[in-house]
């Protein structure tokens, strides 16, 4: 990476502003996926160790710049003190007087939490003062938060004005990684594309046609190019206002002899719903009362057979409605496929983030290259976009702010 990290400053004694991204699923007052506190704890570690005075800040959820008890951080700072085996203490608001007094009272060595800084519509806005406020705690700011970095918020962007400004370990990391599928990834590279939104993905796709040998499409997106292409899909479902940029994006495909491939064979169901009667038909004959809710086996073997030759993958969305578990073996079968040729050396990169937790619950990704924490970042890294949060960063020959 061209940005300067943690490794080329001193931390000693330092305060420094450790903007993580902490942004995990609760039910209950509980984290329900600790993967993102997890992916954060190499810098926290690496900071206090070294004698830093760590004030750690994160954003959960929406709550759309209003105080909501529901997106305390509190459940994330218990589980965070389990993980360090210490505790973690939170403070009542991101900013305000308070928050002065306890940082001015942490000790090298020492963490303190801020609260939700999304509780302030100034952090979104990425208003000027706020950063100020923000950067005045501190002495250095250290960017962990890869799965924010595509949002210019104060958090991300606006504070690098005021102080000298490096990646985190996880940052440096997933840009890293991401990096190795721009430029001149090893060939064949190939992507395998699914999910739910159509129209997100697009200018992904478009931008990989230029890098890719093939493109492997299956999940709700599938059908959208496939609905394209007049197949009638029954109940499925279709972004029909898309169906122009799809057949766009497939002759593009043809003009540069990108492989284009659709599924063949899909299992549908009358409705989405775990208990609801599936079977497996041509994709030519989906039934008018029922909808595609994962790719066939013929779909699978195809795929599978183009993967093998693959020596770079990137992979983003389900193959399926993977969260039921009747409808989810195509996305177990390209995720265990996957795993299998990262394996034997090709390098497999996975984006997105319910894709990343269909692995996760596989339990493969310490097997694949890389498993991104950024969902939307990621996408956008892919697409060959600068990221705010990335490129605000000190450059790593340049001078700091
Ligand atoms: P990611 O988070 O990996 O980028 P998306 O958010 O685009 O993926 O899409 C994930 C969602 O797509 C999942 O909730 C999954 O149930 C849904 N999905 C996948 N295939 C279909 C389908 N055939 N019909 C409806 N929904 C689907
Ligand atoms: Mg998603």
């Amino acid at each position: 990476m061209n940005k300067k990290t943690v490794r080329d400053v001193d931390v000693d004694g330092k305060r420094v502003f450790l903007r993580a991204d902490l942004n995990v699923p609760l039910e209950d007052g509980h984290v329900t996926d600790d993967a993102r506190i997890r992916a954060s704890l190499p810098t926290i570690v690496y900071l206090l160790e070294r004698g830093a005075r760590v004030i750690l800040a994160s954003h959960l959820g929406r709550p759309r710049g209003k105080v909501n008890d529901a997106l305390r951080l509190k459940p994330v700072a218990d589980r965070l003190s389990e993980l360090l085996g210490r505790p973690v203490r939170i403070t009542g608001d991101a900013l305000g007087p308070g928050v002065q007094v306890a940082i001015s009272r942490l000790r090298a060595g020492d963490l303190l939490m801020l609260e939700n800084l999304r509780f302030h519509a100034a952090e979104e806005a990425n208003d000027g003062d706020f950063a100020r406020a923000l950067a005045g705690m501190a002495d250095l700011y250290v960017d962990d938060a890869f799965g924010s970095a595509h949002r210019a918020h104060a958090s991300t962007e606006g504070i690098t004005h005021h102080l000298p400004s490096v990646a985190g370990l996880l940052l440096e990391r997933e840009v890293d990684a991401l990096s190795r599928l721009l430029g001149s990834p090893r060939q064949p590279f190939h992507t395998v594309v699914g999910g739910a939104k159509v129209s997100g993905k697009l200018e992904v796709i478009e931008a990989l046609l230029d890098r890719c040998r093939a493109i492997l499409v299956g999940g709700g997106m599938a059908n959208t190019f496939l609905a394209a292409r007049g197949v009638p899909l029954g109940k499925s479902l279709v972004e029909a206002d898309q169906l122009e940029n799809a057949r766009r994006i497939m002759s593009l495909a043809e003009e540069k002899t990108v492989t284009f491939l659709l599924p063949t064979d899909a299992v549908v169901a009358p409705q989405i719903h775990h208990r609801a009667k599936a079977q497996v038909v041509p994709i030519t004959e989906v039934p008018r009362d029922q909808m595609v809710v994962d790719i066939g086996p013929a779909t699978v073997a195809a795929y599978a057979k183009r993967l093998g030759k693959a020596k770079t993958v990137f992979w983003n969305g389900p193959m399926g409605v993977f969260e039921m578990s009747q409808f989810a073996a195509g996305t177990n079968a390209i995720a265990r496929f996957l795993a299998d040729r990262a394996r034997h050396g090709a390098t497999v990169v996975v984006g997105g983030g319910d894709s990343v937790a269909a692995v996760d619950r596989l339990g493969l990704t310490d097997l694949l290259t890389h498993v991104s924490t950024g969902g939307g970042a990621s996408l956008e890294f892919v697409e060959g976009r600068q990221l705010p949060g990335v490129a605000a960063l000190d450059d790593r020959d340049g001078t700091s702010a």
